[in-house]
């Protein structure tokens, strides 16, 4: 979905996980596809706007909105509105938008074991609490409440065997997450906070600010496959 981000770029193993998690994701809710948002830019990096994350091609998200029988044209894939599941006070899900297929879409992503979290607005988290109450919930000490992440849940994978440079998210806590730390997601003065994911853009970062590593990223030759795409998007 919105291409003209050209945030449709991600390491292989995102790539694979995508590919093969898309199937089951739609086995598991009925849907006929996922709609897949932002990954990273070409040879990743910072975002100039909206998320933190997102820059080493280990993160994806994907959106609550399934994906329509047929294959959606560029340009509605540009203006389509996504499907916002939380209700307006933020407190809970909107029983217009939410629906069973949405905990099983949820489920089935933090069960893939390359996966070590999943974001989902606290709501979408107390929700998932609420109803998994009787079930084996052992796979919901990755579903994580972050700010937003309303029409979309964030997975980020873990690090890659062969990327020594890459570092772990720290461990998430012991349990399914359904006490009390959830609920200061829920005072005011959280609530009223509107930030996109992990704190707002990157803007002002210099190469300088970026680990060594990122220069032979950016210095690399590029490939024949992202030539073609870098030829027929402009140099950047
Ligand atoms: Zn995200």
């Amino acid at each position: 979905m919105r291409l003209s981000r050209n945030r449709n770029w991600g390491h292989p193993e995102l790539v694979q996980f995508l590919e093969r998690f898309a199937p089951l994701a739609a086995e598991a809710t009925g849907w006929k596809g996922i709609l897949i948002g932002d990954m990273a830019q070409p040879r990743g990096g910072p975002l100039p706007f909206g998320h933190k994350s997102h820059q080493i091609g280990l993160d994806v998200d994907i959106w609550f909105m399934p994906m329509p029988d047929r294959v959606l044209s560029k340009a509605e894939r540009e203006n389509v509105l996504g499907s916002n599941v939380v209700a307006a006070d933020g407190k809970r899900v909107d029983d217009k938008t939410w629906s069973p297929a949405d905990v099983a879409f949820i489920r089935t992503a933090a069960e893939q074991p390359e996966v070590e979290r999943v974001l989902v607005n606290a709501a979408i988290k107390k929700e998932l609490c609420r109803v998994e109450s009787q079930n084996d919930r052992s796979w919901m000490s990755k579903v994580r409440p972050w700010y937003g992440h309303d029409d979309h849940i964030h997975v980020r994978l873990e690090c890659p065997t062969d990327s020594p440079n890459c570092r772990a998210q720290p461990p998430v806590p012991s349990g399914d997450g359904c006490d009390k730390s959830l609920d200061h997601w829920f005072t005011d003065s959280i609530l009223r906070i509107k930030i996109p994911e992990f704190g707002g853009s990157s803007a002002g970062l210099k190469l300088k600010d970026l680990p060594p590593a990122c220069l032979a990223v950016l210095n690399a030759p590029a490939s024949s496959a992202s030539a073609a795409t870098e030829e027929h998007s402009g140099p950047r």
